[in-house]
């Protein structure tokens, strides 16, 4: 018997927003579906209604730009002309560099073209399920990064190929609404794109951004606390999207190598960087690549610090979080990584 429960977690991230300030500022505060996921926006000081009201409707534009199921979406439009180039906007040019570039960084691990195997899976449908070995295999076949072209604003993908911006658009998003906030003169808010959060500057009280990391393991609990400002801090976990089929989860975070969920052993990464696209890409990256590689990457290339959560219960903090990030609970045994080795 097949039983299917696809259950999203709005918020990987939850916000703890404390609200002890003395002169109040002008405060505002919206929340949408978009992006196929709920999300929050606070922001304080003058014309923060107005701002937000903007930033809903960028991030249904940004919906309909990105979105890989939306029949007239540019990601849809690239898929559907496989084979010869498409003309799109830069938005879509400069998140195919930025995955581009984590692809290639992380061997493969991140690839914008698993949108056949996502497809097959049926993740983001109302009837996701566990496809043959054999159309696994056949899907794998189309699934190669080094095989998308980008020449100017045009970009070609070869025959057969599709793409999905599913792990970095929440990210482009939430750094493309913190740049237009901050050029309307808002210098605090924090905004929440599923587990993608965005603090702009510090609360108004001027204390940091408080940012809970939920447990894995238990997601109505939190594992953790970052305090933030200025920052980005995006979580990637098996325990988001995710179906059940005889008695067995299958999450939605593909291994591109083998065309099923990842199985690495992490169980939830969080990536805390100031470029929440970075960050983003990032998260599924590292998530993908399990512990040792995800350690290996940061070492090698740095610009961002991360939380890594195992199944067999440690919690891997990398060194620049120490004033930053403290546990919460002891359900995992924590262990600071260096830059010098272990
Ligand atoms: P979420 O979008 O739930 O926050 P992620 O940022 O990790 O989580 O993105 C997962 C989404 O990215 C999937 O729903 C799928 O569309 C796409 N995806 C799955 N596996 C990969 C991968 N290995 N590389 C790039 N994109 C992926
Ligand atoms: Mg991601």
């Amino acid at each position: 018997m097949k039983r299917c429960v696809f259950l999203v977690q709005a918020a990987a991230l939850l916000l703890l927003v404390l609200s002890a300030c003395s002169a109040k500022p002008e405060k505002a505060g919206t929340s949408i579906f978009a992006m196929d996921t709920i999300i929050t926006m606070e922001a304080y000081g003058e014309g923060a209604q107005e701002a937000l009201d903007e930033a809903a409707r960028r991030l249904y534009s940004l919906d309909d730009l990105l979105s890989a199921t939306k029949e007239d979406s540019e990601i849809s439009k690239i898929n559907k002309s496989a084979g010869s180039f498409v003309t799109v906007s830069d938005e879509v040019i400069r998140q195919l560099e930025a995955a581009l570039e984590v692809s290639r960084r992380s061997g493969g691990a991140f690839d914008v073209s698993v949108q056949p195997l996502v497809s097959l899976w049926g993740f983001g449908t109302e009837n996701p399920h566990v496809p043959g070995p054999e159309v696994i295999e056949e899907a794998l076949r189309y699934v190669d990064y080094r095989k998308i072209e980008i020449s100017g604003s045009s970009v070609r993908l070869s025959e057969g190929m599709s793409i999905t911006l599913g792990a970095i658009a929440k990210g482009y998003a939430a750094k493309e609404l913190s740049e237009m906030l901050k050029s309307r003169g808002i210098s605090s808010a924090i905004l929440s794109l599923g587990g993608n959060v965005q603090a702009i500057g510090s609360k108004p009280d001027g204390s940091k951004w408080r940012v809970a990391l939920q447990d894995p393991k238990n997601p109505a609990g939190t594992a953790g606390l970052f305090e933030l400002s200025d920052m980005a801090a995006v979580t990637s976990g098996g325990y988001e999207r995710y179906f059940e089929q005889d008695g067995k989860i299958y999450h939605h975070i593909l291994d591109p190598k083998t065309g099923y969920p990842s199985g690495s052993g992490l169980i939830s990464v969080t990536i805390v960087c100031r470029d929440g696209m970075t960050a983003d890409a990032l998260s599924t990256a590292l998530f993908v690549l399990g512990e040792d590689k995800a350690v290996e990457y940061w070492r090698d290339y740095g610009g961002f610090e991360a939380v890594l959560i195992t199944e067999d219960g440690r919690m891997l903090v990398t060194e620049g979080l120490r004033d930053s990030f403290r546990q919460n609970g002891e359900n995992y045994s924590l262990v600071y990584v260096q830059k010098g080795g272990d």
